[in-house]
């Protein structure tokens, strides 16, 4: 069933559904909250200290508002608790003015000076009038937590019909509760349990199948045949003699592996874990010069147009002695064009092909694709391995992944249990140390006059933001950050704004313009995560740091340090003592940082905030869920293997599902 069918539906929050991805009922109820707020009411007179709280409360004051400056309100009234009547002060809310009448009785949300009797409220609430559990979604804008809470509980009210992936027997065995009623409850708890019983129930069903899929792909991959492939041994020992670096020892271990892959009878099923910078890139251009010299041709996938023309631009450097055809083929191409390359695939007139990963379900033909690399592979997951194993173009070539997510080698060897792993551990060591440091928001100050000092130096600078999208307002968001640099540094510096919501079109021309050094400061949410290399870029600023977990953060700073200049990440925050900002401070090792996140993140926390840059679950966290994740794989282990002996029946439905997802 389509969303636009469901009631309070119309086609204005039809299309902000689908900017979250929910097109159909079930996508409506299975977009999980990622947190809760526990809505407690507090008595004024019972607050002591600085935190947050809920304070039911009732005007009694017209309100007044001031306007300070552009796009900078306030709003006082008076209002009473419990026979204690308090002043109440709220920024940039204005607009509640009518909505705040004497009588009326609100929920404040904030903090209470009990010296001066102020309350400074973040937010005020008309619609509770009980402590209850309320889910907090990831939104976009336009889209209001409650309003999307509603059309969730609205839809929840008809018979819920969703496909259990859990085999009976694990049901019984784990007493898990069953699915429908589990969905019921992750949006609308009642108590902490209803939140726990659905969410392990949900969790393990999400890591179940994830782990089904890749045994069965292991299982799958050890039947497939490869091209015994022959290449030029003199060729590639020449190029790699004559790199302007001496390769590192891991670096020269992995292109082994790969190349008595290309020769083996066996079909090349390749994962290369290597931390940012650790030099992947040349590892992967030497496997597409043997495999051209074998006379096949050769296909490099990467996750953005961004970084697909930043690849194709070094690889034909590298490869440019050699008479190999490459071409870029990307979605901004006319379709001309695009046309005409895919003609020129067929034909054998183009060697190596770079593109995203459009590449592949365009149903081009190649006329004789021998390897197929896809970059940053942490950003996909097992259903496009699914796809390039076992539907791909051709069932024998080789398929090499280069993936920036260094982490522990045991955890790669189950989340990944379907590839053969190699690891690039060290980097080059012709780089500085990024120096990192943990600042206060309030002593900023000290941020911008390391930003001036770069700035004079012609360097440039990355800030990075996270977007509003949620109810939370003390993030800040981009465009309030760029006014605010602009006003520290007198409008004389160009900074512009990079975030997902801009056209692909005006991301390239910015990127560009960064690239190319005529912008300065580009300020972007998590966009450009991965792979971008900007060696002139020596900052890293990142605000509200303490909302991003150790991986994100991790990957966000190794846009910095990608030259031999001295680079510098300021981490931005309000939160002292953060665990995860002082691991970033005291390593710069991607595999140590992830050990740590690892020991941080196993300990569980039901109200964790959902981290980006990891393979997408809904609900599940591999890391936070290890547990469940390892009991996962031998459940399915087991599972899979019974049900080739027995023909068992969901198991046929779970092969039929991963076929046929993306
Ligand atoms: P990543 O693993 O993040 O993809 P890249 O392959 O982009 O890293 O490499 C980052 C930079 O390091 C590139 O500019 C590359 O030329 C350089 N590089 C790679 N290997 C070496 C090496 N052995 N010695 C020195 N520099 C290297
Ligand atoms: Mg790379």
């Amino acid at each position: 069933m389509e969303v636009s069918a469901l009631k309070k539906v119309g086609p204005k929050t039809e299309r902000l559904l689908n900017k979250l991805e929910i097109y159909s009922k079930e996508d409506l109820i299975t977009y999980y909250p990622y947190k809760y707020n526990i809505i407690k009411f507090t008595n004024i007179d019972e607050i002591n200290d600085e935190n947050n709280y809920y304070v039911l409360s009732t005007v009694i004051s017209y309100p007044k508002v001031s306007y300070i400056k552009k796009n900078f309100n306030k709003l006082d009234f008076l209002a009473n608790n419990k026979d204690i009547n308090f002043k109440v002060t709220i920024f940039n809310r204005a607009f509640l003015k009518n909505n705040l009448q004497p009588e009326r009785t609100i929920v404040l949300v904030g903090k209470y000076n009990k010296l001066k009797n102020i309350f400074v409220a973040n937010d005020i609430r008309f619609n509770i009038d009980n402590e209850t559990i309320e889910p907090i979604y990831h939104l976009t804008e336009g889209l209001k937590n409650s309003n999307l809470e509603k059309i969730i509980i609205e839809s929840l009210k008809e018979n819920i019909q969703i496909a259990d992936y859990i085999p009976k027997e694990y049901k019984e065995k784990y007493n898990f509760i069953n699915k429908g009623e589990a969905i019921k409850l992750i949006h609308k708890p009642q108590t902490i349990e209803d939140i726990k019983k659905s969410k392990i129930r949900l969790v393990y069903e999400e890591l179940f199948t994830y782990m089904f899929k890749v045994n069965y792909l292991k299982l799958i991959n050890k039947k497939n045949l490869g091209i015994k492939k022959i290449y030029n041994e003199e060729v590639v020992s020449d190029f790699l003699a004559n790199l302007s670096f001496k390769l590192t020892e891991d670096q020269e271990k992995v292109i082994k592996e790969i190349l008595k892959d290309l020769t083996s009878e066996n079909r090349m099923n390749r994962l290369v874990l290597g931390d940012v910078g650790s030099g992947k890139t040349v590892v992967a251009i030497t496997a597409l010069l043997a495999n051209f010299t074998s006379g096949y041709q050769g296909a490099f996938m990467a996750p953005t147009e961004i970084l697909a023309k930043q690849h194709y631009e070094s690889i034909k450097n590298y490869l440019s002695i050699y008479d190999i055809k490459i071409e870029l083929l990307t979605g901004s191409l006319t379709k001309k064009s695009k046309e005409k390359i895919y003609e020129r695939l067929e034909n054998n007139d183009i060697d190596i092909i770079i593109g995203t990963h459009a590449l592949l379900n365009e149903n081009n033909k190649f006329y004789n694709l021998g390897l197929v690399i896809t970059d940053e592979q942490h950003r996909f997951g097992v259903n496009q391995r699914n796809v390039l194993q076992s539907k791909g173009i051709n069932q024998k070539t080789d398929v090499l992944y280069l993936s920036a997510t260094p982490i522990p080698r045991t955890y790669a060897l189950t989340i990944y249990g379907d590839l053969d792993l190699s690891q690039i551990k060290t980097k080059p060591n012709t780089r500085k140390e990024i120096i990192t440091k943990t600042v206060m928001e309030k002593n900023i100050k000290e941020v911008l006059l390391k930003m001036l000092d770069e700035l004079k130096l012609n360097h440039q600078i990355f800030v990075v933001s996270p977007l509003i999208e949620d109810n939370d307002y003390d993030i800040s968001s981009v465009t309030l950050l760029k006014d605010k640099l602009n006003m520290a540094f007198n409008n004389k510096v160009k900074i512009e704004i990079l975030h997902g919501k801009l056209k692909q079109s005006q991301k390239d021309s910015l990127m560009n313009d960064f690239h190319k050094g005529i912008i300065k400061i580009l300020i972007s949410t998590t966009v450009i995560e991965v792979g971008i290399d900007i060696p002139n870029a020596t900052m890293m600023v990142i605000f509200n740091a303490e909302r991003f977990g150790l991986a994100t953060l991790h990957q966000l700073r190794g846009r910095i340090g990608r030259s031999n200049l001295q680079s510098y990440c300021y981490l931005v925050t309000n939160v002292v003592n953060n665990k995860r900002l002082k691991i970033m401070e005291e390593s710069n090792d991607g595999f140590y940082i992830s050990e740590k996140d690892f020991e941080l993140r196993g300990q569980g926390d039901i109200f964790g905030v959902k981290q980006s840059g990891d393979i997408f679950f809904k609900i599940a966290d591999f890391k936070r869920d290890y547990k469940i994740l390892l009991q996962a794989k031998n459940d399915s282990e087991k599972y899979l293997i019974n049900g080739v002996y027995k023909g068992n029946l969901l198991y046929e439905n779970i092969i039929e599902k991963i076929n046929f997802l993306d």
